[in-house]
This record gives C-alpha cells, structure tokens and sequence, in this order.
C-alpha cells in the first residue's frame, strides 16, 4: 500500500488539503488554491468528491468518541468536497500554518480560517497534521495513479 513507499520527505514532502463542504458552497475554491500556488507548492492530485460515510468514518477515525462525531459526519457529507494533495518542503506543517487554528476564533488573520470562517463547525478547510497522517490520508483519498509526478518549472527559484 502507499504509505509504505518511502521518500516523502524534503521537498517530496506531501500533504492532503480539503475545501470543506461549506467551502465549496462559499466559492472559496479559487482562493484556496491560489494560496497554495502562490507560496510554491506543487499541486500532485486534485478531485470534486461526494465522501462516502465510510471513507469519512475512516478518514476521522481518532474523533469517533468525541460528541461531535456525528455532526462532523453529517458536516463533512453535506455536499462535495475538493480534495487535493500539495508537494512541497515542510508542507504538512506550512499547511497547517496557513489554514489557522482548529477554532476560527483563535485563528490569526491571514489565515484562511481567521479569513473566511467564524465556527469550529463550520472551519471550511482540512490539512494533515503529521506526515503519518499525511500518508494515511492520501492513501485514502487518491489511487496511486491520481498522484502525478511532473517538473515545476520554477523549482530553481523557489529552492536553491
Ligand atoms: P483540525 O485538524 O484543525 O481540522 O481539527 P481536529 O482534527 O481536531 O478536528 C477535525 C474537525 O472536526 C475540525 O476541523 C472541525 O471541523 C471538527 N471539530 C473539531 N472540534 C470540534 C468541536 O469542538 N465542535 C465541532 N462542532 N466540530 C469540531
Ligand atoms: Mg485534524
């Protein structure tokens, strides 16, 4: 299975990002999308999906004892998602820093929580929080055939 290829790391480095149903339904799509292109990372797969209860039960699994599982399942199958995996030196972590806290309310402006949401319910974004959640998550979303390997072309100018 995938995440037991190695070479993940460095600039290889991989990280699953979800615009949330409630981000798909706010357009902020494009927005997203260019945060990630414009700070250099490499966009690797991209797909529209309608999650499946189990893929979401599966892609949630640490939560299922919290009391807002079932709203979180509920949340997250309201309507499509754009899920994608972005490439990039310590993405999973710029990532993180990009999407802003957990609670939109404790989330920087600038961010995209602390930009576009006020509700943790409604926090429009996800991103990997570990390289070991980053490779689980992939595997779970994309086929290895969806995950393309391609040049950026301005790689030279945007790592030395
Ligand atoms: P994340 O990694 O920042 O997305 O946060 P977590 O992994 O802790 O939680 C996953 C998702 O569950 C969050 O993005 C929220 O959509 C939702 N969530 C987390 N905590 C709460 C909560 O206290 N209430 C509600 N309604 N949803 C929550
Ligand atoms: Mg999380």
């Amino acid at each position: 299975v995938l995440f037991l290829i190695p070479g993940w790391t460095g600039v290889n480095e991989r990280t699953l990002v979800a615009v949330k149903p409630d981000g798909v339904q706010r357009r902020l799509v494009g927005e997203i999308m260019r945060r990630f292109e414009n700070r250099g990372f490499k966009l690797v797969a991209l797909k529209l999906v309608q999650a499946s209860e189990d893929l979401l039960r599966k892609h949630y699994w640490d939560l299922r004892s919290k009391p807002f599982f079932r709203g979180l399942m509920s949340y997250m199958s309201e309507g499509p998602m754009v899920v994608m995996v972005w490439e990039g030196l310590d993405v999973i972590k710029t990532a993180r820093n990009m999407l802003g806290e957990n609670n939109p309310a404790d989330s920087l402006p600038g961010t995209i929580r602390g930009d576009f949401c006020v509700e943790v319910g409604r926090n429009v974004i996800h991103g990997s929080d570990s390289v070991e959640s980053a490779e689980k998550e992939i595997s779970l979303w994309f086929g290895q055939n969806e995950l393309h390997c391609w040049v950026h072309n301005s790689r030279p100018w945007i790592y030395n």
